[in-house]
C-alpha cells in the first residue's frame, strides 16, 4: 500500500490558493465567526451531515475527511453491483461537494495523517462518520483457516476497495459455498456467486472479480441461520431477488418451515417478518426445475449455528463447518427469542466460508467506545465521555451513521440519524456551547490544510475524485459497463494527480 506520499514542492504550491480561499471564501473581515465543522467520513451518514448543516447554518464551512481517495462509502464499496438504483444518491452528495462552503480532503486517515484532539483544536464541531470498516467475530476454532473470509472482505473485493482488491478467494476448487447469517449483506454475498455471469457483466462489478465469478465452480450456496425462517435478519425485496434467479434451484425444508405460538407472535408485530416467512415458505413449496444443465443451488439452512471450522485433508483450508442444531428460546430481558444449542452436531462440507454475521466499528484513540454494541456512546448524536451514568457531553464532538447506532439500516436511515446529530450541533451553536468568545480562535480549512502540509499529506480533493470518476467511466465505456473502477491505491493516487 503506498499511502501517505510526501508533497513534491510543486504540490505545496497548489496548495496555497486552497488555504486562502477556505480562509476567506464568502466572508468578509467583519463577517461573523464561520461555523467550522470537519466531517470524518465520506459515506451516507457523513454526506447527509454535510448537506443538512449547510442547509440549516448559513455561516457554516463543512470539510469532509475520508482515509480513501474516493468519496461515497459503502454507496461505492459496500452496495452490490447489480443495485445500481442504489447508487443514484451520488448525484445528491456529488451537488452537496460542489457547494462552496463544503471542501473534500480524501486520502486522509484519522489517527494517522490527523489526531482527532488535533481536529478538536481545528474545528468548532468534528462529526464522526467513518462507519464500520470491520467485522464482528465469531470467536471458534478454525476461523483463520484459508478459504474463510468476512463478507466485508469480499463485498470490497468485488467492488474494488484497495484494501482488498488482492484477496483473490478461491472459487475454483470447490463446489459449496457456506455464508453464515441470513441478513441483506449474506444475501448480496450469495447473489453474487450465483448470478448469471452475463447479468453481472454490464454492472460495475471489478473485471477481476468478474473474471473469477466466471470460472468458479461453486453450485451450491448454503445460507445457515442460527435462528428459523421467521427471524431471518434480511428484508422482503432482496429477498425476493434472490429467490428469482435464473437457473438456481432453492432448497429449504418443510421442517423447519413449522412456526411456534412465539413465531406467530412475532410475526402479528412485525409486517416484516411475515412477509419474508411467506416468501421462504412459497419457495419451498415452488416446483424444482432440474432439467437445467448449469442449474444451481441456493440452500435455506436454519436452527443451525457454527461451532468450529474443520480443515480439509491438506491442513490448512477450510473443508467444512461443524454446526450444532438449535432450538428457539425467549429471553426475558430483550423479550427476543434466542438459539440454544441442542448438543446435536452435523458437519457441512465447503471450500468456501463467507461469515455474514455483521460490521464492526473500531474506535480511535482519544474516543470512548462501548466495545460490546461496537458504537461510541452518545446522547442524540453528542459524543459522550464515556458508557458510565455519570458521563459527560464531550464539546465540540459528535457521531452519526453506523458509529452512532451500530451496523444496521439502509442508505436512507442514515438521513434521519444525521438530521438528529445535526439538531445537536445547531443546538449547541445557538447556545454558544461552540463558538465561546473565549475561546481561541480555529482555523478550520486554513488550519486542516496547514497540518496536512506540515505533515506532507497528499490530500485528493473533490475534484481529484473527478479525474478518478472521469477516468473509471471511460474505461467502463469500453465494456459495457458504468464504470471500470480503479482498484490499487497507487493507481486511485495517480488517477486523481493527472
Ligand atoms: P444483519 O442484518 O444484522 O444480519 C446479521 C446476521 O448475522 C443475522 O442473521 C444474525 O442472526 C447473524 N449473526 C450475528 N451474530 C451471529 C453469530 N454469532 N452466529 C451466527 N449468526 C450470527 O447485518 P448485515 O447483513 O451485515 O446488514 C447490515 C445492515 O445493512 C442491515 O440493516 C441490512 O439491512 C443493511 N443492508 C441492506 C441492503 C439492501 O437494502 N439491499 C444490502 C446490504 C445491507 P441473528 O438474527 O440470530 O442475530
Amino acid at each position: 500500500m503506498a499511502r501517505g506520499l510526501r508533497l513534491l514542492p510543486r504540490a505545496v504550491g497548489r496548495l496555497r490558493p486552497l488555504l486562502a480561499l477556505g480562509a476567506t471564501r464568502g466572508f468578509s473581515a467583519a463577517a461573523p465567526e464561520p461555523l467550522h465543522v470537519c466531517v470524518v467520513g465520506s459515506g451516507p451518514a457523513g454526506f447527509y451531515t454535510a448537506d443538512r448543516l449547510l442547509k440549516g447554518h448559513e455561516g457554516a464551512q463543512v470539510d469532509i475527511i475520508d482515509r480513501l481517495p474516493t468519496p461515497f462509502g459503502l454507496v461505492r464499496s459496500g452496495v452490490a453491483p447489480d443495485h445500481p438504483e442504489t447508487k443514484i444518491v451520488v448525484n445528491q452528495f456529488s451537488r452537496v461537494a460542489a457547494n462552496g462552503r463544503c471542501s473534500f480532503f480524501g486520502n486522509v486517515t484519522l489517527g494517522r495523517d490527523i489526531s482527532l484532539s488535533e481536529l478538536r483544536e481545528t474545528y468548532h464541531a468534528v462529526v464522526l462518520a467513518y462507519g464500520a470498516e470491520s467485522d464482528r467475530s465469531l470467536g471458534i476454532p478454525g476461523e483463520d483457516l484459508k478459504g474463510i473470509h468476512s463478507a466485508r472482505e469480499f463485498v470490497w473485493w468485488y467492488n474494488g476497495h484497495p484494501d482488498m482488491c488482492s484477496l483473490s478467494p478461491d472459487l475454483k476448487n470447490t463446489e459449496s459455498a457456506v455464508v453464515l447469517g441470513q441478513g441483506n449483506v449474506a444475501l448480496d454475498v450469495a447473489r453474487i456467486l450465483l448470478r448469471c455471469k452475463s447479468e453481472l457483466a454490464t454492472t460495475d462489478i471489478t473485471e477481476y472479480a468478474l473474471d473469477a465469478l466466471r470460472d468458479s465452480r461453486i453450485r451450491k450456496v448454503y445460507l445457515v441461520g442460527r435462528r428459523g425462517p421467521v427471524q431471518a435478519a434480511c428484508t422482503a425485496k432482496e429477498l425476493r431477488e434472490i429467490l428469482g434467479l435464473k437457473n438456481v434451484c432453492v432448497c429449504i425444508k418443510d421442517a423447519d418451515l413449522v412456526t411456534s405460538p412465539a413465531d406467530e407472535e412475532e410475526m402479528r408485530n412485525s409486517r416484516i417478518q411475515r412477509r419474508v416467512y411467506e416468501l421462504l415458505s412459497k419457495a419451498a413449496s415452488a416446483p424444482k426445475d432440474i432439467n437445467c444443465n448449469d442449474q444451481k443451488e441456493l440452500h435455506f439452512v436454519f436452527f443451525r449455528r457454527p461451532i468450529r471450522f474443520i480443515p480439509s485433508e491438506n491442513g490448512s483450508t477450510v473443508g467444512a463447518v461443524e454446526l450444532e442444531k438449535t432450538t428457539l428460546k425467549g429471553d426475558e430481558v430483550t423479550g427476543r427469542q434466542l438459539a440454544v444449542g441442542t448438543g446435536e452436531f452435523e458437519d457441512l462440507k465447503c471450500g468456501l466460508v463467507l461469515k455474514s454475521i455483521g460490521y464492526r466499528s473500531l474506535p480511535v484513540q482519544g474516543l470512548a467506545f462501548d466495545k460490546n454494541r461496537g458504537v461510541v456512546p452518545n446522547l442524540r448524536g453528542k459524543v459522550l465521555s464515556s458508557e458510565s451514568e455519570t458521563a459527560t457531553v464531550e464539546t465540540g464532538l459528535y457521531v452519526v451513521g453506523w458509529l452512532k447506532r451500530g451496523p444496521t439500516g439502509i442508505v436512507a436511515t442514515n438521513l434521519h440519524c444525521a438530521e438528529e446529530t445535526v439538531a445537536s450541533i445547531l443546538e449547541d451553536d445557538t447556545k454558544g456551547v461552540l463558538r465561546a468568545p473565549s475561546d481561541l480562535k480555529k482555523h478550520g480549512r486554513a488550519g486542516l490544510v496547514e497540518i496536512l502540509e506540515q505533515k506532507n499529506v497528499r490530500f485528493v480533493p473533490f475534484s481529484g475524485w473527478e479525474k478518478i470518476d472521469s477516468k473509471e467511466k471511460t474505461a467502463g465505456q469500453l465494456r459495457n459497463k458504468p464504470r471500470e473502477k480503479i482498484t490499487t491505491w497507487d493507481g486511485l493516487q495517480r488517477a486523481a494527480n493527472e
